[in-house]
């Protein structure tokens, strides 16, 4: 509570005059609430959002709305009363005022105006921010949050490394406020008169990290033209004379089938199109992709999009230290992927061989052993023929079917294109780190994927979901505990309700003993037909004790429907146990570690090629298991820095300029909660009034000399802080118990004062 504000339980609009009508309400609730210290918050939220607009009829709603201020409101905590409506009221009111950033407590809200603002981010407004005094003062911005992060930083007692986690639904501008931020720091972090080479360097390397992860990382869906598939983690490494010294980059969940298959009007990662449209005509020829050349991985080329700049990721790359002998490696592979998917399979005639392949896909199989520098035979061999293992010694081989064909195709490109990426994130970190990363803090911008909830969710969406409720429930832990901090240090009497998160649905989802990982992982360990109904009735059986779990009973189709906190999502079952697996047949590997080309040869060094089993059980380290670990190593950095919290928003799904869509944004301020923070704010002290406009007004309701005496102080500002909120509580006390303030606590209030 800063600029030394009053909470107030209830819902008293700084404005009232119609205190009377409004009271009863205010603190019947108040008091409730205060009660209600065991119950979900989210049943006291409903319940208390029942109660309000049960008793806030007509002319007191009206009043506490003030409409035509509405967009002056820089801090939706200023809303009130507090309900999806009025929040989203207060944004439609500010975008239409071109004002793109709002205060949610301790989370700005930023809406995509899908419109180039520069005056916004021009470098004259960074100097802006980062030169004031006090910031936090000026209007609403991402400069805010970027430039408190900086400065926190330092700490007041010893530097303390920091986290800024952006979040959002796709299109909503998590890339693009993560690449505002990073400007940021390479700008103010950037002194002047010590920037030598080597710092100049660095802020540029890691500027450039973008446009090739994004190359490599992005592609353009139906939400997004540059939608990031995989989540981010980057560390700015600041050394104690708070310069970008280099950065570090950690990635999740890279959505690798991306690379073989592209629902419909989505496209391919960029970078092949960057290729395609951007080659030499030197390139072409190397990589066998001329001008006309059709891939059946390559759909909707013709689109025009900005991110199809090919000169950009080269120069970016050159910047990075990838010389041009890595890049031609690095091309040809990828050509190689290209020219893979070109190749089609058709049933044999003798049902004993293997499939056939007609002259085209002949040509296209050989220009693919040729770019990925393996031999063509036993390329041919791996795609068509599966090696069983009978017993220690023998193994037999068996024609694939055509479909089998196409999934170990399809799976060769996948391995090869997340190695890839693998490879290139791992080469990025050692050009950006720092030489002694140990001596530095670091600032982490977190963009990862928003709450998603299709028609059909799998395994992607469920990882995707689970990364949220993690994120939200540190979200909600560190704003309850920084909340209970603020007000201990003003003097508040306030019983601190102990808020059971969502802990419940990350219990279903990843708990012990018995959660849908830990089905999921044994059902894939034991190595079965897996079948998906079989999984389903086993879900039922032990986790029925959940309530975050249900099924639909009128569905035919295998699935279990999860209640998280951003809402219910149904998950289907089918592909999921194949998806966990995410099996790559050893021959595959065994074929990729025989390439003559240095850049796959040493992406595949390390690989494993035999699938280890104890007693008859296969050793397989799962997409869940994997993704779980990676996320805990995240959680735990985060729960070492200071959280800043960015939501953003998509205010319209077609990614119009400047358009409002209220349905759009309603739904996103609950998926991603911003009702909820404000709520949760509410469930303590929804309105901070001034000490001074408080006392001024109400004052003279205790009767009290102390009051007046704080009152006609004009060291206001200045007076005790702790006093001035003892005498506070002294008023809402009469008010709530109707009987006059204990003198005792009068006189402490006085003593503290004086
Ligand atoms: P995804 O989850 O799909 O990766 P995202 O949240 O990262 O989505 P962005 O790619 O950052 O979304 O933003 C989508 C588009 O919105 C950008 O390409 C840009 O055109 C526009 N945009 C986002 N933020 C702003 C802004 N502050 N000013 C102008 N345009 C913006
Ligand atoms: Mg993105």
């Amino acid at each position: 509570m800063t600029d030394n504000k009053i909470p107030v339980q209830g819902f008293l609009s700084q404005n009232s005059n119609n205190w009377d009508s409004a009271k009863s309400t205010h603190f019947e609730t108040g008091r409730r609430v205060h009660q209600d210290k065991v119950h979900g918050l989210r049943e006291r939220v409903q319940a208390r959002r029942k109660s309000l607009n049960d008793s806030l009829e007509g002319e007191v709603r009206d009043f506490l709305i003030n409409e035509g201020e509405l967009h002056t409101y820089d801090d939706l905590t200023k809303v009130n009363p507090v309900t999806p409506t009025t929040v989203l009221k207060c944004l439609q009111a500010r975008y239409s005022a071109r004002v793109f950033y709002t205060h949610a407590g301790c989370t700005l809200v930023a809406l995509n105006p899908f419109h180039p603002v520069p005056h916004l981010y021009s470098l004259d407004v960074m100097r802006e921010y980062h030169t004031a005094p006090k910031p936090q003062e000026f209007k609403p911005h991402i400069f805010i949050v970027a430039e408190a992060a900086y400065r926190n930083v330092q700490g007041q007692v010893e530097p303390v490394d920091q986290s800024l986690v952006v979040s959002g639904e796709s299109g909503a501008g998590k890339t693009w406020t993560s690449r505002c931020l990073m400007k940021y720091y390479a700008t103010v972090a950037a002194s002047s008169q010590d920037s030598q080479d080597t710092v100049e360097r660095i802020e540029k390397r890691v500027l450039d990290s973008n446009p090739v992860m994004e190359a490599f990382g992005n592609a353009c869906t139906l939400r997004n033209n540059n939608s990031s598939r995989f989540g981010k983690y980057i560390q700015l490494q600041l050394n104690r004379s708070q310069l970008l010294v280099g950065a570090s980059v950690q990635t999740y969940l890279l959505e690798k089938t991306r690379v073989a298959f592209q629902a419909a009007n989505e496209r391919n990662f960029h970078i092949f199109y960057q290729m395609m449209k951007g080659a030499m005509e030197q390139q072409r020829q190397e990589w066998k992709m001329p001008r006309a050349q059709k891939f059946n991985w390559l759909p909707n080329a013709e689109k025009i999009l900005e991110e199809d700049c090919f000169a950009e990721t080269l120069e970016a790359m050159v910047h990075l230290g990838i010389d041009s002998e890595k890049q031609a490696q690095i091309f040809r592979i990828l050509a190689g992927i290209l020219h893979l998917g070109n190749v089609a399979f058709s049933p044999p005639t003798d049902e004993s061989q293997p499939c056939d392949l007609e002259e085209a896909s002949k040509a296209f199989l050989q220009t693919t052993a040729d770019l990925l520098r393996i031999p063509v035979e036993e390329l041919q061999s791996c795609l068509r023929v599966r090696a069983l293992k009978a017993g220690r010694q023998s193994t037999l081989l068996k024609p694939c079917s055509q479909a089998e064909c196409s999934v170990r195709q399809e799976c060769l490109a996948k391995v090869i294109y997340a190695q890839l990426f693998d490879w290139l994130v791992s080469f990025i970190n050692k050009s950006m780190c720092a030489d002694n990363s140990r001596w530095c803090n670091f600032i982490g911008l977190l963009d990862v994927y928003g709450f998603e909830c299709f028609q059909k969710n799998n395994l992607e969406q469920l990882c995707i979901n689970y990364a949220n409720e993690k994120l939200q429930q540190h979200f909600v832990g560190h704003y309850l505990k920084a909340q209970q901090e603020e007000y201990v240090s003003e003097g508040l009497e306030w019983s601190f309700v102990q808020y059971q998160d969502n802990q419940g649905c990350l219990d279903l989802i990843e708990g012990s003993p018995s959660s849908i990982f830990s089905l999921l992982n044994e059902v894939c360990r034991l190595n079965r037909a897996s079948d998906a109904k079989q999984f389903m009735v086993r879900l039922e059986k032990e986790l029925c004790s959940s309530d975050r779990v249900s099924w639909d009973k009128f569905s035919k189709q295998p699935h279990f429907i999860v209640s998280h906190y951003a809402g219910k999502v149904v998950y289907q079952i089918e592909g999921m146990m194949e998806k966990n697996k995410d099996p790559v047949p050893p021959e595959l590997i065994r074929l990729l570690q025989q390439s003559e080309d240095p850049l796959m040869h040493s992406m595949f060094a390390d690989a494993h090629a035999e699938e280890e089993t104890t007693r008859g059980h296969t050793k397989v380290v799962t997409v869940v298991s994997k993704f779980k670990n990676s996320l805990e190593s995240l959680m735990k950095i985060l729960h070492s820095t200071t959280p800043h919290y960015t939501r953003c928003i998509k205010p319209n799904p077609d990614c119009r300029p400047l358009t409002f869509k209220k349905e759009e944004v309603i739904t996103q301020l609950e998926a991603c909660g911003i009702v909820e923070t404000i709520n949760i704010s509410a469930a303590g002290f929804p309105i901070r009034i001034p000490y001074a406009s408080f006392l001024k007004r109400y004052g003279l309701i205790t009767h009290s000399g102390t009051l007046a005496q704080l009152t006609s102080q004009n060291g206001y500002e200045s007076g005790d802080k702790n006093s001035l909120g003892s005498a506070v509580m002294d008023v809402l006390r009469v008010v709530l118990k109707g009987h006059t303030p204990d003198p005792q606590l009068h006189s402490d209030s006085t003593t503290h004062s004086s």
